[in-house]
């Protein structure tokens, strides 16, 4: 198997997931993080592979920045408040 020249660090895959959750595009978000749209969007599947899927979209989550719980107000939103703000 060959090495993963492209590991994905949580910084990038929450970045990822803000512009998902802002409707970004995908070509857009390609370019902003440096993957191929091919890439964006395995790992993207991958991301949802993680999710449970019986949550509510209002509810307790773990943030993927900073570890600390917080209360997610959109359906794909993992990053805290305070990383969200300290990501860009
Ligand atoms: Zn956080």
């Amino acid at each position: 198997m060959a090495a993963n020249r492209h590991a994905w660090s949580v910084e990038a895959s929450c970045k990822m997931e803000q512009m998902i959750d802002t409707q970004t595009p995908w070509p857009v978000i390609s370019a902003a993080l440096g993957y191929t749209v091919k890439q964006c969007k395995r790992k993207w599947e991958r991301m949802q592979w993680n999710l449970p899927q019986h949550l509510p979209e209002d509810v307790n989550r773990t943030c993927l920045g900073c570890g600390k719980p917080f209360i997610a107000d959109g359906k794909y939103l993992r990053l805290c408040p305070t990383c969200r703000s300290n990501a860009w």
